[in-house]
């Protein structure tokens, strides 16, 4: 017997373990001074009436031998019809015609960014940005992938564009992306799009945080640019848009134009998912079709506009202090340069021994984040009010 050696080579995250840790120990030190979060990459927004409704009701409807549900309906990998049509309707308010067929319903992106790779060779050589959400590279490397890396630096905004110098295979893309924030316009995208049709490669677009785009020139769908449904997989989430880091929900966009070696990747994943997945529950399914309904939509984008007010709250104080900064504009995240040149740990102990602020060192995302500090709206109102003017009192100085 062996194991899979690719798991020795994946280097252990101390990244949210120390942020807790020295949180912690500086608590236990100093128990009378009060330490605000803005490290946290979950919401706090409860989720919102309308899901709420269709929750209790499908839970009513379980309850009666009569409307009582098992296992979902087969034709769409046990996604129901109800879910299915909310998520085209809502595609088609962005001008993006799905079939149902093409839209996988899955509990939660992070678990399709790492099962989507089933489908490919192992033989295929993956881009990935630096810094990067962790799951893209960390899932390559249990594979035993060659990885690339794409540099988001200062000098590109956080935005690296394709080098046709480099040959990738599979690209990962996160618009509007964490940790940075930053966001591609359609331009832009249309740019990769056109580098991964040239070099036969495919796209996974994670845009787990499209509802936090207001900009109109930057796209909410990798789909809104001509060509991407012949190369590009698009991973979707209700975590951010609608508050399901609990009840855990998303989707994946495999086209049917989708082409390679001659396959239609739409067959290969749908094969993977009815062998390996079961469904998402009848009563989480019910309570996300809600979230594209009328009333849904008009619900979650106030606890949005909520978190954008943070956001807004978090820019004016960097904007205020002459700090440069990516996004925060269509984003939850704020990823600031730290001042007076520390790193990123030295700016994590300056804020949290001097304004009790805690936030996440860029340098824990890869090695392009050193230097860089990421804060997030996800806090209260009041919480988010109370840091930034800490941290004004403190860098003004
Ligand atoms: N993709 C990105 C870029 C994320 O930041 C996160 C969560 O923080 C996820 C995916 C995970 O989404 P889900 O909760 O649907 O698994």
């Amino acid at each position: 017997m062996k194991i899979n050696e690719n798991f020795l080579k994946l280097k252990d995250s101390y990244l949210f373990s120390t942020v807790a840790r020295k949180t912690a120990e500086y608590k236990s030190a100093h128990p009378d001074k009060e330490v605000i979060r803005l490290s946290i990459g979950d919401v706090t927004r409860p989720l919102v009436p309308a899901v709420i409704r269709a929750m209790h009701a499908a839970v009513d409807e379980m309850a009666d031998a009569a409307t009582f549900r098992g296992y979902g309906p087969d034709r769409y990998c046990y996604a129901y019809d109800a879910l299915l049509d909310s998520i085209c309707a809502s595609y088609a308010r962005k001008g993006v015609a799905l079939q149902k067929s093409e839209i996988f319903v899955s509990d939660g992106a992070k678990s399709d960014c790492g099962n989507i790779l089933d489908i490919f060779s192992v033989d295929n050589t993956v881009l990935v940005p630096d810094p990067v959400y962790p799951v893209y590279l960390d899932t390559n490397v249990m594979a035993g992938r060659r990885i690339l890396f794409a540099d988001a630096t200062e000098k590109n905004g956080f935005l690296p564009m394709p080098d046709a110098r480099m040959k990738a295979d599979i690209i990962y893309l996160c618009s509007p992306n964490n940790p940075t924030g930053a966001a591609y316009t359609r331009d832009q995208l249309a740019e990769w799009v056109d580098y991964a049709r040239r070099n036969d490669a495919v796209i996974l677009y994670d845009a787990a945080y499209e509802y936090f785009v207001t900009d109109m020139r930057c796209a909410r769908s990798i789909y809104e640019v001509e060509g991407a449904k012949e190369c590009a997989i698009e991973l979707c989430s209700y975590s951010k848009t609608a508050g399901f880091t609990g009840v855990r929900c998303g989707y994946t966009v495999v086209p049917e134009a989708l082409v390679r070696g001659g396959v239609p990747l739409n067959r290969l994943w749908a094969r993977r998912q009815s062998t390996k997945f079961n469904g998402v529950s009848y009563i989480t399914q019910m309570g996300a079709a809600a979230v594209f309904s009328e009333e849904g939509e008009r619900e979650i984008a106030e606890n949005i506009d909520y978190y954008r007010g943070n956001a807004q709250l978090i820019a004016d104080c960097l904007d205020g202090l002459g700090i440069w900064y990516t996004g925060g504009k269509n984003s939850p995240y704020l990823w600031l340069k730290c001042p007076h040149g520390m790193t990123s740990w030295q700016f994590f102990d300056f804020l949290l021994e001097n304004a009790q602020v805690v936030g996440t060192p860029g340098s824990g995302f890869g090695k392009n984040g050193e230097g860089f500090f990421r804060l997030t709206a996800f806090g209260t109102r009041e919480n988010t009010r109370r840091a930034c003017e800490r941290i004004a009192a403190l860098l003004k100085k």
